[in-house]
């Protein structure tokens, strides 16, 4: 089960965000290696904090995996620090209530609705993980899953094919079944549009009602298998483009254009495409 976990701006715990978590042994039945975690940080209680916050109000602010949990060796109390992967931060902060109508993102049971806000570990339903992601405009893929991009018609129809891939440590993996995740695509043309963002090129002006909806959804960052969990902005980590201007960015394995050198090289060349104009 998905948990939040509290990181105030002044606390008794010995936290480094996006790095280790420390937390009192009765929640060690929430945190175990592998929960998906997004932290919460309560409302601002002095100014001087004021310029490292995103809101003085409660808010969310990231998201990462549980890793490696143990014993904080100078407690008597049974303390204990987990590991933190794959953090991601949001880019903007995701209240946690609504400034109008007051309503909450993570549920209140009746029974804790004097101090629920209290607790500093807080397990929430996979709905309510979901809906502050939503919001946080980021999607998170499950565990042992990444992207794969293709240069091939099917982007957007084929979600999961084998293929072999490299590991982090440079070994052949074979076998693993990688899958796309359909919403991170959908995501990307709702966000970009479906106009090529190297060169301005429309499918549906030059082919009609045949190519309509059709572009290629680029990664901007390269993603590596993490063996973990995998939160991607679609808005900020991804891009679309005609398959023409796909291929010129990738066309040197080992050095990958980056969007703007590509937009660069077409500005110098064809001052007409330039795009964005
Ligand atoms: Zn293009
Ligand atoms: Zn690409």
């Amino acid at each position: 089960m998905p948990v939040i976990i509290v990181e105030n701006d002044e606390s008794e715990w010995d936290d480094a965000t996006g790095e280790s978590y420390h937390f009192p042994k009765r929640y060690l039945q929430y945190l175990q290696p592998g929960t998906p975690v997004i932290y919460y940080k309560g409302k601002q209680r002095s100014n001087q904090y004021a310029h490292v916050r995103l809101d003085k109000n409660p808010y969310y602010f990231g998201v990462a995996e549980v890793g490696k949990i143990t014993p904080d060796g100078n407690s008597s109390k049974g303390d204990h620090y987990c590991e933190i992967l794959y953090y991601r931060s949001f880019e903007q902060a995701v209240p946690a209530s609504n400034p109008v109508t007051r309503e909450t993102l993570e549920v209140i049971p009746a029974s804790r609705a004097s101090n629920f806000w209290r607790d500093g570990v807080r397990p929430c339903s996979q709905e309510v993980f979901d809906r502050i992601l939503e919001a946080s405009g980021l999607i998170v893929l499950p565990q042992q899953v990444v992207p794969v991009e293709t240069n091939d018609d099917r982007q957007g129809v084929a979600d999961a094919y084998e293929t072999i891939v490299e590991d982090g440590t440079g070994r052949k993996v074979y076998g693993t079944r990688y899958e796309r995740n359909p919403r991170l695509r959908a995501r990307a043309l709702q966000v970009h549009g479906p106009v090529c963002k190297g060169c301005g090129f429309d499918f549906e002006k030059v082919y009609g009602a045949h190519g309509r909806g059709y572009i290629h959804v680029h990664h901007l960052n390269p993603i590596a298998s993490t063996g973990g969990m995998l939160a991607v902005n679609p808005q900020h980590d991804m891009t679309v483009l005609c398959a023409n201007c796909h291929s010129m960015i990738h066309r040197y394995p080992k050095k990958m254009l980056s969007l703007p050198e590509l937009q660069a090289i077409i500005a110098r060349q064809h001052p007409s495409l330039a795009f964005p104009p």
